[in-house]
């Protein structure tokens, strides 16, 4: 009997579209396996085992009854719970949302319902996305499937290791600075940040809402954009939501599976192959680089130079951003409240709910954010940060008018041992090195296995101009259909 964990979103909705499986038994097959080794892997921090078989029931029921199915219906999904979702728990890894059930759904998670996916549960990830590892979870961290003493990446760690662990087969993360990729890069799978706007944020628990961009993870190419297509588009919920159609994210990654390349003009960031990335990765990037030109594309090296300034400038306007948005986490409003003994002022007990509900990275960068923003430095800190925003911005566009995507690697060193970076925070924000600049800007990118170092994967990054996601789906499947897809010791 096939084992219906281990086949492609593609491949589940062919059966189950076709009766050869129902959406039940996907569902169930699932369940069992999340029940069999998630005590290991710890990807998921609630799962819906109720609500994802009645949704399975439905789907079998409207097959029944001859109705039309959407692509991906029947297909299981697991959600960062960074997404609301009404009625079923949602933390942000956060013990000061524990126990809270959101009344809504997000625009995403309503989108996937609608689709006829069928959520397992949500998964576990740094608090309030705040991370590279989900070491910061408040709920323990999530364990690499490669390799359990080893991070998942974070700060979606939960999501990608639910892929790589075959717990799911497709999953949401959310991208501010490289929460969807760097997960991806480290696990063996796939990780697509859209264009800024492209996804809604609406019911998106806000870190950082000028760069927080929702996508989708998958174990391929296709799987993803498949998924891409299902959450994507416009969202009136949303303000900053580009009121255009997804772009045919589906045909791209379909044209790149053909393996050809001819006519595709890619850049290699010279800021970003010198130094900075460890020799393992590195080998495995420039073989890549040679596949890429195997397939028929033109690859240049494009200088970047304001690149170098990312790291920083997102870690004053992200902090900046996450302070004034965390302030709605009061005591009064939702989850936790301490303190409320009849006694304490309103203050005193905001401020004792702060204390213990926030864990030390999310103070941390609250702290950052105040001081960046507080009179005297705002034009220093704040103010010069968003004046290098505009620079990187400048870079990609001049880089897009000589080639129509970048590449490099994703992350510049494979999944680390748990615990060895989390005495040093800038150890654990370089991380991110590579995917800070496109957040910055707004435009998508895509982490795509390319190899493996030391028997740990290896991701290559994907930029492309903003609304055009097409691009990297195209570049990243014809990388795909030629190196092929890695699967982890088994579990
Ligand atoms: N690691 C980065 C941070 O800690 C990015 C997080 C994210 O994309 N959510 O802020």
């Amino acid at each position: 009997m096939t084992d219906l964990t281990k086949l492609t979103a593609t491949e589940i909705a062919g059966l189950v579209a076709a009766g050869e499986t129902s959406a039940v038994e996907v569902t169930q097959a699932h369940l069992d396996r999340i029940a069999a080794v998630d005590d290991r892997v710890h990807a998921f921090l609630h799962v819906d085992a109720e609500g994802a078989l009645a949704a399975a029931r439905d789907v079998d029921e409207r097959r029944a009854a001859g109705e039309r199915l959407g692509p991906l219906a029947g297909v299981p999904v697991a959600v960062k719970d960074v997404l609301t979702t009404k009625g079923v728990p949602t933390t942000v890894g956060s013990k000061i949302l524990e126990g809270w059930r959101p009344p809504y759904d997000s625009t995403i998670v309503r989108r996937l319902r609608a689709a006829g996916t069928v959520m397992l549960g949500k998964t576990n990830m740094d608090e309030f996305a705040m991370g590279s590892s989900t070491e910061y979870s408040a709920y323990g961290p999530t364990h690499n499937p490669w390799d359990l003493n080893r991070i998942p990446g974070g700060s979606g760690g939960g999501s990608a290791a639910a892929l790589a662990a075959y717990e799911a087969p497709l999953a949401i993360g959310s991208d501010t600075g490289g929460s969807i990729r760097q997960p991806g890069a480290v696990t063996g799978t796939v990780g697509a940040k859209p264009t800024y706007g492209g996804t809604s944020r609406y019911g998106l628990v806000a870190f950082s809402s000028s760069l927080d961009t929702p996508g989708p993870c998958a174990r391929t190419v296709l799987d993803a954009a498949l998924l891409h297509e299902v959450i994507g588009g416009h969202d009136p919920a949303d303000s900053t939501s580009i009121p255009q159609p997804v772009p045919d994210v589906v045909a791209a990654a379909k044209r790149g599976a053909t393996g050809d390349l001819t006519g595709v003009k890619l850049g290699i960031v010279s800021e970003f192959v010198g130094e900075g990335a460890e020799p393992g990765v590195m080998a495995a990037f420039r073989e890549s680089v040679d596949t890429l030109t195997k397939l028929g594309a033109e690859i240049v090296e494009v200088s970047c130079p304001n690149f170098k300034y990312a790291l920083p400038a997102y870690y004053l306007i992200a902090p900046s951003e996450c302070s004034s948005n965390l302030a709605r986490f009061d005591g009064v409003r939702f989850g936790l409240r301490v303190g409320d003994d009849g006694n304490r002022s309103l203050e005193e007990v905001m401020s004792l709910t702060r204390e213990a509900g926030f864990g030390p990275e999310v103070k941390r960068r609250i702290m950052i954010g105040t001081y960046a923003l507080s009179s005297g430095y705002y034009d220093a800190y704040y103010g010069q940060a968003q004046k290098v925003r505009t620079l990187i911005t400048r870079d990609f566009t001049a880089a897009f008018e000589q080639v129509d995507a970048l590449i490099s690697p994703t992350t510049p060193f494979v999944a680390f041992p748990i615990g060895a970076r989390t005495s040093d925070p800038y150890q654990m924000y370089l991380a991110d090195l590579f995917t800070i600049p496109t957040n910055l800007y707004g435009g998508p990118g895509i982490s795509v296995p390319c190899g493996l170092s030391d028997g740990l994967p290896v991701g290559l990054q994907v930029m492309a101009p903003t609304m055009a996601d097409d691009r990297m789906y195209r570049v990243a499947a014809a990388l795909e259909s030629a190196v092929g897809t890695f699967t982890p010791p088994a579990l």
